[in-house]
């Protein structure tokens, strides 16, 4: 049976960046080795990085605009303190939009003033705060772009005239954005980039030159840009299919043209939502997100015939993150529009057949 995977992270993946990844894992472009028994000094892995960084970049709209890419380790949750650790010299504002925010948050604090400066913690985060005052005086405000977990996603990015640094995470590479307007962003692969093991993080220049807090190695974003990503050991399967994922995006007409995509899944799925007398949306209507719907059903006794609609219907991993209930489809890049159709074929069916 085909599966339509609406998983939150780690994620779908196009079926023939697997293939490619699988087949590299075999062997790596007829080299007689896999691609995780050869060096990461070898001239093939090199090119591999090297290729990774130039598309994130070139994805973004930031090639030659100034920016570094860089690919390390320890997910989306370490960049929470690696952020802090060399942007924070006295105080830093913070958006609080979820529990990911939240973390961030957590972790910063350990480096100085946090300031929150808007929250949207008492409504459970079905909004997006707007209209906060950004004091001038700010190492750098911390954005959330995407809360993959309450189904709310930034719309507008704020004007500010301190650096801006934000967790991507869940929206990657997903819509056309203005990227010139960040100092620094990262994202966990799993979600919409690749599989778990490598964190993106694309810094401008002139922020990287000024940081002058004294970090470890490991994670100074100084040393891992002059090392190319290489300080240490990368992780080469993450990376190498990351790589094979930006590709597709590139195959696929970049961002721009994906974005266009995904807007229309959103649409379909959220028009069913809003349409069926069976479910309710989570998330504040002009707030919600292309990436992950959040939604529940208006009588729980419809759990049961729901449920096995889907499961039915070969769909996977729809169950909402417990701190929201209900259910949460991601629709990743790679998710195509017919999985859409398919749960909205679900969501008809349950109210017919009552
Ligand atoms: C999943 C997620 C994280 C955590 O990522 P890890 O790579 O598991 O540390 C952080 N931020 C957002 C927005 C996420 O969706």
């Amino acid at each position: 049976m085909k599966i339509h995977n609406f998983s939150a992270g780690p994620s779908i993946l196009p079926k023939e960046v697997i293939h490619q990844a699988a087949e590299a894992v075999k062997e790596l472009d007829n080299s007689g080795l896999s691609l995780i028994e050869i060096s990461h000094r070898s001239s093939a892995f090199i090119s591999i990085m090297d290729e990774a960084c130039a598309l994130a970049l070139k994805l973004t709209g930031l090639e030659n605009k100034g920016y570094k890419s860089i690919f390390v380790q320890g997910g989306a949750s370490l960049q929470f303190l690696m952020t802090a650790y060399n942007f924070l010299n006295r105080k830093a504002g913070y958006i609080n939009t979820g529990t990911w925010s939240e973390k961030a948050i957590k972790e910063a604090k350990l480096f100085g003033e946090v300031q929150e400066l808007a929250s949207s913690k008492e409504a459970n985060y079905n909004f997006i705060p707007k209209g906060y005052k950004i004091p001038n005086d700010l190492d750098y405000l911390h954005l959330t772009s995407n809360n993959t977990i309450f189904g709310t996603q930034i719309k507008k990015i704020p004007e500010t005239k301190v650096p801006l640094v934000a967790d991507m995470s869940s929206d990657i590479f997903s819509r056309k954005f203005d990227y010139s307007k960040f100092d620094c962003f990262y994202a966990g692969a799993q979600k919409n980039m690749g599989p778990a093991g490598t964190t993106l993080v694309i810094i401008k220049e002139e922020i990287l030159n000024k940081i002058s807090n004294t970090v470890p190695s490991m994670l100074s974003y100084k040393i891992q840009a002059e090392k190319d990503s290489m300080f240490n050991t990368p992780p080469v399967f993450a990376v190498y299919t990351s790589m094979l994922n930006m590709r597709w995006v590139e195959s696929k007409g970049g961002i721009e043209k994906l974005g266009e995509h995904n807007m229309h899944k959103a649409k379909l799925l959220y028009g069913e939502i809003d349409r069926n007398s069976k479910f309710v949306g989570f998330a504040a209507k002009e707030d919600r997100s292309d990436m992950n719907a959040t939604f529940n059903l208006v009588n729980q006794s419809d759990t049961e015939a729901f449920d096995g609609l889907c499961n039915a219907a070969g769909i996977s991993g729809l169950k909402g993150h417990r701190s929201v209930g209900g259910y949460r489809a991601s629709m990743y890049n790679a998710l195509p529009i017919e999985s859409v159709d398919v749960l909205v074929e679900c969501m008809k069916s349950l109210e017919k057949n009552k």
